[in-house]
Formats: C-alpha cells, structure tokens, sequence
C-alpha cells in the first residue's frame, strides 16, 4: 500500500486555517484525487507518496470561535467570518400566553396546589 500525502500551504507562523475550510477544501480534493489514492493504496507496494493538487482549495485563516452551520456536530471550533453560523436570538416575552401556561401537568394531578 503506497500512503498518498496531500500536501498543502501552512497557516502563517501562529496561525491556523478556518476549521470548515480545510474540511470543504479537503472533501473536494478526496473527491477529485479519490480514485488516484485508492489506486496507491491498492498497489502492493510499501511506500509514502508526496502530492501537490494542482488546485489548492481556499483557506481563510481562522479569526473567530463559533459554530458552524454545516459542521455542527463538530461543536465550537475556530472558524473563518464566512463559515461561522449566525445565531439569531429570540426574546421569550413574560406575557407571552404559551410562556404563562408553564410546563403540562402530568395526567391524574390538578393545576393550583393543595386543596
Ligand atoms: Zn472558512
């Protein structure tokens, strides 16, 4: 099995690429290189194998901490201003008739306390 090694651009000295860039970078390149790598694996051979894509994908460097709309399972990660989700916030009004009613009352006990 030949192991096919991507090789990309580093982040600058400190730095590091947004989260959701590399991996939509890196999905498109699995994509266009699939069958070249599994074909190296297949090989019956025992090497390392260095390639450049000819393409490289766009990498913004990571400026924020957030979550990310299309990657949410992977929790709080650090992300470009592009990928980071925006969370609109809902205000939840004390007159609100839904927010009055309070949880439903389990069948077999009656709302309002001792009697
Ligand atoms: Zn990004």
């Amino acid at each position: 099995m030949t192991y096919a090694w991507i090789k990309l651009p580093e982040p600058p000295q400190g730095r590091m690429w947004c989260v959701a860039c590399v991996a939509f970078g890196k999905a498109r390149i699995n994509k266009e290189y699939g069958p070249q790598i599994v074909a190296l694996e297949n090989d019956g051979k025992d090497e390392n194998f260095l390639f450049e894509p000819q393409q490289f994908p766009h990498l913004e460097l990571a400026t924020v901490r957030g979550l990310c709309a299309q990657l949410q399972q992977f929790g709080i990660v650090d992300l470009c201003w592009t990928h980071v989700a925006g969370v609109e916030v809902r205000a939840v009004s004390p007159l609100d008739p839904a927010f009055q009613q309070g949880p439903p009352v389990p069948a077999g006990l009656l709302k309002g306390g001792r009697s």
